[in-house]
């Protein structure tokens, strides 16, 4: 398939800042859309992000280099366009626009099959593979701290998990239930009827200290007798945390030590405290595996998750599988920077035998193609914020794609 056009243009993000959208046209003028999320708590080693301005001289460049060129396969097109690059971080092109430029162009080739995105992402991915239904757990951040709201909470998300039990649409009807039998209870705490929300909908009150709104999820859980279904996950997004070796936790420098005896704490507290994510700077694979260790002699299943210290990278995936430093990665394409570098590191991951949570960003946009990425590569879970307004689409599509046959 050859590409004519590559266009970009400034978006707003659900934060209301602004983020792009990438347009293509193929040889028949034929458009296609890929808009790009944009995360706040970035990792050193993501794929850079260009500003606009650079981003449309960038696409300018590469509409030049691939005119009149055939692509067969989305690989195709992403290796051209990392040779093209040429930087790990992707700093000339930008990781932005080349997973832009992938994803629309994946859409192209959707069109012209007529199939699913995830249908294309699936076959040229994943062996054409596609397991059965699709119910991977749903990680839905239901209070938001750390640099996603202005309540001083030095923990950035705390969410639940949802295993699916019957249809789709009733798992995530409970989880509708339980957003809003927590903003029920957080009303009658604070006294105030409207309860400020943070970058992904989740509640922003303020609270006592981080441990509060683990033990309003655990208290939540075992009254109204979920314990079968819902689990608690944390995303620490340590490194936001991190300054001359201590963290600032909640007004206290902790060195990492003292740090992972406060998670031991917390997850001896916590019985439905299952999955903990980022919890030490990006750089601190030994205390990510050390506290793995600590973990392994808590009952039940219990996950340490790497995002910013994986940052969706295949070498960095094996790097600390091998050091036993997680039980799951976060998955996000923008991390890496095409969509062929994304589901690598989804097959990476799962050949080391770790879970992968397909996830979104703080900033989102309408695009929904995560939800694609995971049913494509059947990921044991999704992470989508709150089910509120700005992520409703999000639930939509997976609900939409739940059955995984059109
Ligand atoms: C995260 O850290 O997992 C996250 C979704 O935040 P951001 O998009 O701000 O990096
Ligand atoms: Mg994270």
């Amino acid at each position: 398939m050859r590409i004519k056009d590559v266009v970009v243009r400034e978006i707003l993000d659900s934060r209301g800042e602004t983020t792009i959208e990438v347009a293509i046209a193929d040889d028949e003028l034929r458009d296609f859309y890929a808009q790009i999320p944009s995360g706040r708590s970035r990792g050193k080693h993501e794929a850079a992000v260009l500003p606009f301005r650079d981003a449309e001289a960038a696409a300018a460049r590469i509409e030049r280099a691939i005119s009149g060129r055939d692509f067969e396969s989305i690989k195709d097109l992403d290796r051209y366009l990392i040779e093209m690059d040429g930087t790990p971080r992707k700093e000339r092109l930008g990781g932005n626009v080349m997973l832009g430029v992938s994803l629309a162009f994946a859409r192209a080739l959707a069109f012209e099959r007529k199939e699913e995105l995830w249908q294309v992402l699936n076959r040229e991915f994943f062996g054409g593979k596609a397991d059965g239904p699709f119910r991977p757990l749903i990680f839905s951040n239901l209070i938001n701290g750390g640099r996603h709201a202005r309540n001083g909470l030095p923990v950035q998300e705390y969410m639940v998990v949802v295993r699916p039990r019957g249809s789709y649409v009733k798992t995530v009807g409970k989880l509708l239930r339980f957003y809003e039998i927590l903003g029920d209870a957080l009303r009658l705490k604070t006294g105030e009827e409207e309860l400020p929300l943070g970058d992904e909908g989740g509640y922003a009150t303020a609270f006592e200290d981080a441990f509060e709104p683990v033990q309003t999820l655990e208290d939540l859980i075992t009254e109204h007798s979920l314990s079968e279904q819902f689990s608690i996950a944390l995303d620490i997004a340590a490194d936001s945390l991190y300054k001359d070796g201590a963290y600032d936790f909640g007004g206290l420098k902790l060195e990492a030590g003292t740090l992972r005896e406060t998670y031991d704490d917390w997850f001896e507290w916590a019985p439905h405290l299952m999955s903990i994510e980022d919890p030490f700077e990006e750089g601190a694979g030994d205390d990510f595996a050390a506290l793995r260790r600590d973990l392994a002699g808590v009952t039940g299943e219990k996950w340490v998750v790497g995002d910013d210290l994986t940052v969706t990278n295949p070498a960095l995936i094996e790097k600390y599988a091998a050091a036993g430093a997680v039980d799951a990665v976060i998955i996000k394409a923008n991390q890496a920077g095409t969509l062929s570098e994304a589901c690598e590191a989804m097959n990476k991951a799962s050949a080391l035998g770790l879970k992968r949570i397909v996830s979104h960003r703080s900033g989102e946009t309408e695009d929904n193609f995560l939800v694609h990425l995971a049913r494509a590569g059947n990921a044991e879970g999704v992470k989508m914020g709150a089910p509120h307004e700005s992520r409703v689409g999000k639930f939509n599509e997976l609900l939409r794609l739940e059955g995984g046959m059109v």
